[in-house]
């Protein structure tokens, strides 16, 4: 296991999950996209998160969706949701 330099907890790491469900819909401000930015750089589990979904987002986007993106995204906020739960 490698050591903890930076400290985010857990119950940071939610609270930026959900940011980057905004982030990748485009709907941060400025301040906010950079501040999730500057995390993704720090936290490794977060980064993965991002692409993850990305890639979810682009593949439902061209397969033009069994599921529909809201149904997509109150999925994520389940995940999310348990995230919290387990902290
Ligand atoms: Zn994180």
């Amino acid at each position: 296991m490698s050591s903890h330099e930076h400290e985010a907890s857990a119950t940071e790491c939610a609270d930026f999950l959900e940011q980057i469900v905004f982030l990748i819909d485009n709907e941060l401000g400025a301040t906010d996209v950079a501040a999730v930015k500057l995390h993704l750089q720090s936290c490794t589990p977060c980064l993965e998160t991002y692409d993850q979904q990305r890639i979810v987002k682009a593949v439902v986007a061209r397969s033009c969706a069994e599921v529909a993106p809201g149904e997509l995204r109150s999925k994520i906020m389940v995940q999310i949701q348990a995230l919290r739960t387990e902290s």
